[in-house]
């Protein structure tokens, strides 16, 4: 095994138990800087080793991604190289020109590493350099797809042995990473690594049929069988709007019409269905909102009409086609003049960005973000509040879908700025901000021991920016300290990252989004939308 620092691009064909190991961690901010403050790496069962592919780090996020007999695995680096080739194809036509440049001009300044919060999280780890997987891919692409690399092979950098191994660890090593476009955003070049890392992902799906459990059979397969990634039917999601409105009509003593099929209204608000079995009081804050304002809105029941998400977008085109198609075709049977994303970053970049590109004229629906509707509703005063009843510290984590992929960054912050008297930003903020750590589907990816990458590693640099952003506050108990997440999936990510590290329990850190924080300062609501456990851990 190599030291972490002493790692060299070749050793990706070597044959050991593991090429690294994550021997050291960015250290945390108080109160987390003192031994004992986090739980170790549960330990690799040999059952996994004989199964998956466990030689990288250690760490398996590609369940399966499982060793094939031996006769088989030429077959499967067969099938790896002939997707290589396909990337590069016309076919490839949304992909293929950044692909290529990204592939030709990297100068290797490495301006990209200092980016990402992977790479810094593990102290400088040469194997989530963001290069490391590109270069990796290079050498096989020049192996098999270049005159000199076919004739000179070592000589001009061709010089890994393409096993299984090899490429299982590259498929591994494509899940190490959150697609967050933070290293994009830094070359000085334009090249995007994220982007490359997307279409090792593809060759996965699309060829070998590999991909993890819970973004395919458990994410798109379900949604596309189901109308729902959560497998919710339309029957369950009307009961859970039931609920919703005693549940509204409990905490604020409204009594409200959720409007569900309404033909050709203005908007048909869209929800990641996450938020309804996991954070009803999102969906709930929306209606609310929603029909203070007197907006002309709806829900879907139709099928693919009442889940936003699209995961096809982190790792398969085809997938990601199909659900966008038919998400638009429940939205034309309806007739209304635009869909909007409720707080879910992917499903922004899925609809408003990716759906664009991969349909054409009739098929399309005009798509845009809740965020600056709400910020218009604050701002011309149809919505009023009462600050000083969001009278404790916020700070506000920027989902990179919206904010760096999109540049929506003011209004979201304008808005709390307007509602919360102790709101603080985080260090660095807007399109500097780092990734959750659960991006890319990093969040629901919950298979053997991926978790532990996702909360010692992946979001190990946000978990420090939300403690740097309470300072003094962060260690007193008695206040509480709410992290506003714009989005599902960094609501999923930031769920589990304070749970690991007992965060709410032992420092009063609560996270949630920005709608309930709204209602809860509503002035024509006089009780309070929010509650928050007062048990703490001795
Ligand atoms: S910043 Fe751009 S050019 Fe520099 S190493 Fe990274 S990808 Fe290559
Ligand atoms: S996309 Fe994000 S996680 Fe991936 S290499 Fe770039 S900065 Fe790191």
């Amino acid at each position: 095994m190599s030291k972490q620092l002493d790692l060299q691009l070749k050793d990706i064909d070597k044959k050991t138990d593991r090429l690294v190991e994550i021997d050291s961690l960015m250290p945390l901010s108080a109160p987390y800087d003192k031994e004992g403050m986090e739980p170790d790496f549960v330990k690799v069962k040999d059952a996994w080793k004989e199964k998956y592919c466990t030689s990288l780090d250690g760490i398996i996020g590609v369940d399966t991604l499982v060793r094939p007999s031996t006769p088989e695995e030429d077959k499967f680096v067969h099938k790896f190289i002939n997707g290589l080739a396909k990337l590069f194809a016309d076919s490839n036509k949304n992909f293929l020109q950044p692909l290529t440049l990204t592939m030709e001009y990297c100068v290797k300044c490495n301006t990209c590493s200092e980016a990402c919060h992977i790479y810094k999280s593990t102290n400088q780890n040469e194997l989530y350099r963001p290069i490391f997987r590109s270069e990796v891919l290079r050498k096989i692409y020049k192996k098999y797809f270049t005159r000199g690399g076919k004739l000179l092979g070592k000589f001009v950098g061709a010089d890994i042995d393409i096993n299984w191994e090899t490429i299982a660890r590259l498929g591994e090593l494509a899940y190490r990473c959150n697609l967050c476009r933070r290293c994009a955003q830094t070359c000085p070049l334009g090249l995007d690594n994220g982007m490359l890392t997307r279409e090792i992902r593809k060759i996965f799906s699309q060829e070998l049929g590999i991909a993890p459990t819970f973004l395919h059979s458990k994410g798109s397969v379900r949604q596309l069988e189901t109308g729902s990634s959560t497998g919710i039917t339309k029957a369950a999601l009307l009961d859970n709007l039931e609920f919703m409105e005693e549940d509204i009509e409990e905490k604020t003593g409204r009594k409200i019409k959720i409007p569900i099929d309404k033909k050709s209204a203005d908007i048909l608000l869209t929800h990641n269905t996450g938020e309804f079995m996991a954070w009803p009081e999102n969906p709930a804050a929306f209606a609310i909102l929603f029909e203070e304002a007197g907006l002309n809105w709806t829900l879907s029941s139709s099928m693919m009409g009442y889940d936003n998400v699209n995961y096809g977008i982190w790792y398969d085109d085809n997938m990601a086609q199909k659900i966008a198609l038919q998400q638009f075709q429940a939205a034309k049977e309806l007739g209304v003049r635009r869909i909007v994303i409720g707080e879910c970053g992917h499903a922004h970049k899925a609809a408003a960005i990716s759906a664009d590109r991969m349909t054409y004229g009739e098929n399309k629906v005009p798509v845009e973000s809740c965020l600056p509707i709400l910020w218009e509703l604050v701002r011309t005063k149809r919505l009023t509040f009462n600050p000083a009843k969001n009278n404790f510290p916020v700070t506000l984590h920027d989902p990179c879908n919206v904010v760096r992929q999109m540049g929506i960054v003011q209004p979201q912050r304008n808005i709390i700025k307007t509602i919360c008297p102790g709101f603080r930003e985080m260090t660095p903020h807007g399109v500097d901000n780092y990734c959750c750590g659960g991006g890319s589907g990093f969040a629901i990816m919950q298979s053997l021991n991926f978790a532990d990458f996702r909360n010692k590693v992946s979001t190990r640099v946000k978990f420090d920016q939300i403690l740097r952003a309470f300072g003094d506050d962060v260690g007193n108990r008695d206040i509480v300290k709410y992290v506003c997440a714009p989005c599902s999936n960094c609501k999923g990510a930031i769920r589990d990252m304070l749970a690991y590290y007992q965060a709410t329990d032992k420092f009063n850190i609560h996270y949630g989004g920005l709608v309930e924080l709204m209602v809860n300062a509503l002035s024509t609501i006089d009780k309070p939308y929010l509650t928050f456990t007062d048990e703490l851990m001795p």
